[in-house]
């Protein structure tokens, strides 16, 4: 993959991170964690030893999410990024643009979805 591109979607993925957390602290509605800069101490901590703690604060879906926006962020430092984790097939660039956390190409993601373990 292009360097550029994979910054492209390393910052989209931060950014979703990022998000993820200000809605925990919005749940929490605690006003020190509300700006820019806290924000990115929380995503810190997050990544490091606080991380089910934060997690604890997100409703499942988004708890789901900001694990495989993690891991995306894992497979971006391990440069194993952009190949599907089940058949290790370079994945669309286009389906990585709509959704950068995704870990399955498409055949891989509709099995899962159907139910069919692979
Ligand atoms: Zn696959």
């Amino acid at each position: 993959m292009e360097k550029k591109r994979l910054e492209q979607l390393k910052k989209k993925l931060l950014q979703k991170q990022s998000d993820l957390l200000h809605a925990v602290s919005r749940n929490e509605q605690d006003g020190r964690l509300a700006d820019e800069e806290a924000t990115q101490d929380v995503a810190d901590k997050a990544i490091n030893s606080y991380t089910k703690e934060f997690l604890f604060h997100l409703s499942n879906s988004d708890r789901n999410l900001l694990q495989l926006v993690h891991e995306a962020l894992e497979r971006i430092r391990d440069g194993s990024y952009g190949q599907c984790v089940t058949c290790g097939n370079e994945m669309n660039p286009k389906r990585l643009e709509a959704v950068p956390w995704a870990r399955n190409c498409i055949p891989c993601q509709e099995k899962e979805e159907q139910g069919v373990h692979v």
